[in-house]
């Protein structure tokens, strides 16, 4: 028997399965998806078995065995070996990334070296002596310190006393603990009459489990409620009192609970119409996409609770993705109160041994809904029923990195493998999905009301131009600063949103809002501070600052930018009573820290909470009556054709945290731009008006959904060579594409130099493009078999969410 094996070994330039034979004692046993380890060249390393089968194109004497099973139930089934395929095609990223990718990172391989001791009587060096003890088998990084350990560790392996020899394992185990189970009562009774008289303490223990014969109990448990020490159990134990074993256990995450929400009675019209549809297309065992598009606090997410206890009635499972759950502890919390523990939760804030453990509950079938960030979307699930993308326009559902998946063409590709429905929910769809709904080929269900029909925050955007113009150089407006100070006195709370894109800033006239344009690209320009000019990182073009306003002559334009302390500043000198939370990257990197701040903002132990976009989403907290937009423009005019977009779907979720519950909520939107279409539409939540207007502008200039996008990326440390092979892969393209195809660049990344690597660009456009995988394939050869060794970095990106 052979087995089709794709072996972690990433970099390699071909990128196909190998064969090895199977030995005759793993012939029963083995199956596809299950790891394996394998030989590669002159090493050792983890393989997945993709296929068995009986023929081998390679002759018989050169094809190796496999060395080790390492997984008797496959870890990858049918389905996932499958996606994987396409996966690996559809995102042109190695197959190994793509396998790896749909496992916890627990699960990948570790390579550690160890020193086997072969004939411990020869070791005569004390020292090497005392490091290797009686053991037969050390760790080698034991030895790694000492210089004269490594000499001789050298000269022993060379006369064959020991070996160096490396080991896989996964990068963290599965966890056990030590259970006894007592002997019978008769058993213990006559021991107790037996032992000697002195040994006091085993006649104790004794005692204790005399009571509890026949139980099973954790060791620890044991020792904690008899008072005795570890060594007397050890001598029970021995003397045939109980028999002990290690057990699989998982590590337990801490669940946050934040409050309890009252189940609803009876779901609006809207609701029941929307979860019907749902309903009867998974009872036909339809793959149909629906679009539930509701504004904040319409009760999608009790549409999806509802949808979900259906497909659980029938036996199925459900995966619902949240953008990323340590932010919305809340969210989690409904979903454990609503179905218990048949949840799991995965997500980045658990640690590496607790995600594994939440994912072995899935494959052992012990649980029926995950609810997690993007990766869960590859939950281990055999029945699937329901597939769920909340918030669905957000950018966190695309990996950034190898390989670039987007969750939501996973979650139709699974949907399409399970028949069965997918939602995707959110007040603010991406354009993209929108635009599908529109056509037909999703299907659209519409939430117009919220729920609990309170009426939507009252919005007011406040023209920044006309504060600077009264002399207010501050970061507060005088209406946004009076409506803070009403609230402290009413002791109310204030969200304030400060949305902060580090890098990437533009030149902004402070006098009339005016943002200095590419003349060709319809995007604003990027500042570079580094030679004082203005570049476009689409098309290359590039001006030096301008001094003056190009629209109203005005001195007052300069690069804008601002940060989350110099608000936390201001605020303490306009209202020093305030008590202030802040919450960005810098006060949320220990594990945790999200939740606790969260949690003390709910407590009441704050009046403000001052924030990143990381606070818009998912906070529903009563008190909230008053939610500030410091900076509008910050997003408005990144240098990314989502720019517009993006600023909606923000304006919208962030002015959704006021007013949701009893007290009515009040927004200050502050902008330099009042009148751009984003910020206005997004008053009143005007989606549709918005979509049509994007669209138009979409079409104009040539993006997505009107066209599809790729981009290629050429990275290299020497700034000649990064350019020369993005000349050499443009051309490439330019040459193997269709004439219709359009092709920008290459042209410098906004960020030009990362990490001392520059960073050059090529754009792809186009609606049908039938040679594209197939072209990219072929330049991804050439760049694995030949650039990469002159220190070139290539990237491909199929449907980027933006284009820095
Ligand atoms: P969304 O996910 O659209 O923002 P939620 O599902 O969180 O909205 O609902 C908003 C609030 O309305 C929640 O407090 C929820 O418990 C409540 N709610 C949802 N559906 C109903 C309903 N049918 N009747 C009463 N309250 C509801
Ligand atoms: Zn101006
Ligand atoms: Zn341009």
């Amino acid at each position: 028997m052979i087995a089709e094996v794709i072996v972690d070994v990433a970099a390699y330039p071909i990128d196909r399965p190998f064969d090895y034979a199977v030995p005759p004692h793993l012939e029963t046993v083995i199956q596809c998806g299950s790891r394996i380890k394998v030989p590669f060249g002159p090493r050792a390393v983890l393989g997945y078995i993709v296929n068995l089968k009986e023929d081998s194109d390679v002759p018989e004497e050169k094809l190796k065995p496999i060395a080790e099973l390492i997984d008797l139930e496959p870890v990858l089934s049918e389905e996932l070996l499958q996606l994987s395929k396409w996966l690996a095609e559809k995102t042109l990223s190695y197959e190994i990334d793509a396998l790896q990718v749909m496992l916890p990172a627990a699960m990948r391989a570790k390579y550690e070296k160890f020193i086997t001791v072969h004939q411990l009587e020869n070791i005569q060096d004390e020292e090497f002596r005392q490091l290797v003890g009686n053991k037969k088998r050390i760790p080698l990084k034991q030895a790694a310190g000492s210089a004269s350990l490594l000499r001789k560790l050298k000269s022993y392996a060379a006369e064959g006393i020991v070996s160096v020899d490396i080991a896989i394992g996964q990068q963290t185990e599965v966890k056990k603990t030590r259970v006894v189970t007592l002997a019978d009562r008769d058993t213990i009774t006559s021991l107790l009459e037996s032992i000697h008289p002195n040994a006091r303490k085993q006649k104790d223990l004794l005692h204790w489990m005399v009571e509890r014969a026949g139980q099973t109990i954790a060791a620890a448990s044991v020792i904690e409620q008899s008072g005795i020490q570890s060594p007397t159990l050890k001598s029970v134990i021995e003397k045939g009192a109980a028999t002990e074993k290690y057990v699989e256990t998982y590590r337990e995450p801490e669940a946050p609970r934040l409050k309890d929400t009252a189940i609803p009675v009876s779901l609006t019209d809207e609701q029941e119409l929307s979860l019907a549809k749902v309903t009867t297309s998974f009872d036909q065992g339809n793959a149909e996409t629906f679009l539930l598009h509701g504004i904040t606090g319409s009760g999608k997410t009790e549409v999806y609770l509802r949808a979900i206890q259906h497909v659980l009635q029938q036996g199925k499972e459900a995966i619902v993705l949240v953008p990323e759950i340590s932010l919305t502890p809340q969210m989690t919390a409904r979903f454990q109160e609503r179905f218990g523990e048949l949840v799991a939760v995965m997500h980045s804030g658990l640690s590496s041994g607790e995600k594994y453990d939440e994912w072995r509950k899935v494959h052992r079938g012990e649980v029926k809904v995950v609810v997690g960030a993007r990766s869960a979307i590859f939950a281990p699930f055999e029945n699937l029923g329901l597939l769920i993308l909340d918030e669905e326009h957000e950018s966190t559902y695309k990996q950034e990195d190898n390989p670039r998946y987007h969750a939501r063409d996973v979650a139709i590709w699974r949907a399409q493998y399970h028949h069965c429905p997918v939602i995707l929910g959110s007040a603010t769809p991406s354009l993209e999905s929108f635009a599908r709904a529109s056509k037909g080929v999703y299907t659209l269900l519409t939430l117009s009301e919220r729920a609990k029909k309170q009426s939507l925050p009252t919005v007011h955007v406040v023209d920044m131009r006309e504060e600077l113009k009264e002399g207010n150089r501050s970061m507060f407006s005088v209406p946004l600063a009076e409506a803070m100070r009403q609230r402290l006195e009413n002791k109310e709370q204030t969200v304030l949103f400060l949305n902060k894109r580090g890098f990437s800033s533009f030149v902004l006239c402070r006098d009339c809002g005016t943002v200095v344009q590419c003349p060709n690209c319809d995007i604003s320009l990027t500042y570079h501070r580094a030679n004082e000019c203005l570049k476009c990182h689409y098309c290359g073009h590039e001006e030096p600052v301008p001094l003056q306003c190009p629209e109203c002559q005005s001195e007052h334009i300069r690069f804008f930018g601002t940060g989350t302390q110099k608000a936390e500043e201001e605020i303490a000198r306009l209202l020093p009573e305030a008590r202030v939370l802040r919450m960005d990257v810098d006060t949320t990197r220990q594990k945790g820290s999200h939740e606790r701040l969260l949690r003390q903002f709910s407590e009441g132990k704050a009046d403000i909470l001052l924030g990143t976009q990381m606070i818009a989403k998912g906070l529903d907290f009563p008190a909230i009556t008053l939610v500030g937009v410091l900076a509008a423009d910050t997003t408005l005019h990144l240098a990314d054709f989502r720019a517009a977009e993006k600023t909606f779907q923000l304006m919208t979720q962030v002015s959704g945290r006021a007013g949701r519950h009893e007290l009515p909520g009040e927004v200050f939107i502050q902008t330099y731009s009042p009148e751009h279409y984003a910020i206005e539409l997004s008053k009143a939540q005007q989606y549709e008006p918005f979509y049509r207007l994007e669209m138009a502008s979409r079409k104009q200039f040539g993006y997505p959904p009107f066209y599809y996008i790729t981009l290629l990326q050429f990275t290299h440390e020497d700034l000649l060579k990064a350019v020369d092979f993005a000349e050499k892969g443009t051309r490439f393209l330019k040459d193997n594409l269709s004439p219709e195809t359009v092709i920008i660049g290459p042209a410098a990344a906004a960020i030009s130099r990362v990490n001392n690597r520059y960073r050059y660009q090529c754009l792809l456009k186009y609606k049908k493009e039938p040679k594209l995988t197939e072209t990219l394939q072929q330049l991804i050869k050439i760049y694995r078999t030949d650039w990469i060794k002159s220190g070139l970095l290539m990237s491909v990106d199929v449907d980027p969410t933006s284009i820095f």
